[in-house]
């Protein structure tokens, strides 16, 4: 699991990535916190997203979710001034043969060292690709040779 590639798609490994973040080290940036979130997302860290969620907007639980698949993380634009941040991002996922994008611009601030997701604006997409379409995971294949393979 260590060696594995991030979740997050940064091209590093797991433990020299996101991991240490979900282990408890602090997230040196808004955008490292974002990206080690996503993991946490596409590994189910339910516990880590809670923690790194700030606690005027945390909410009381989050159910683990199964069905959602996080297939590709897109930065479009990170910043940090002081203690405040935000990051604009792109997140595509699947849920089954359903597939769409989550764009979020979020708001992060920092506390004690550590930075804390607070909010953000979001808007959601369906994505119906087709089989000669590039594939939404970001792979550079058609979508017939990757993820659209029955
Ligand atoms: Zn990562
Ligand atoms: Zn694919």
């Amino acid at each position: 699991m260590n060696q594995r590639a991030c979740p997050c798609g940064s091209g590093a490994a797991y433990a020299d990535c996101c991991g240490p973040y979900h282990q408890g080290a602090p997230a040196p940036s808004p955008e490292a916190l974002m990206r080690s979130r996503y993991s946490a997302f596409a590994l189910n860290r339910t516990d880590y997203l809670l923690a790194s969620w700030h606690a005027a907007t945390r909410p009381a639980s989050l159910a683990a979710d199964d069905n959602t698949h996080w297939v590709r993380l897109e930065i479009l634009e990170s910043q940090a001034a002081g203690d405040q941040g935000r990051v604009h991002f792109r997140a595509t996922f699947r849920e089954g043969r359903r597939w769409a994008v989550l764009e979020e611009d979020s708001r992060f601030l920092r506390e004690a060292g550590h930075w804390y997701y607070r909010d953000g604006e979001a808007s959601w997409q369906r994505l119906k690709p087709g089989r000669n379409d590039p594939c939404p995971c970001g792979s550079g294949r058609k979508f017939k040779a990757c993820c659209g393979v029955a």
